[in-house]
């Protein structure tokens, strides 16, 4: 797993102020999926849990 791969994703959202009630969608491509891949990061302390579609997640998991 590339944490830092998954940070530049992170890096990319707009932070909303107020929560969201909705479906999972993917981190990477934003399609929305019924059911996701929950991958959790901690850094500095720091925990976020995000979600991916199958085919992102292999892209993310991929072993470069
Ligand atoms: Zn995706």
């Amino acid at each position: 797993m590339n944490e830092n791969k998954i940070f530049k994703i992170v890096k990319t959202w707009k932070i909303k102020k107020t929560p969201e009630y909705r479906e999972f969608r993917c981190a990477k491509c934003q399609r929305k999926i019924r059911k996701a891949w929950h991958v959790w990061l901690n850094k500095g302390g720091f925990k976020l849990e995000i979600h991916f579609c199958n085919k992102c997640f292999k892209e993310v998991k991929g072993k470069k």
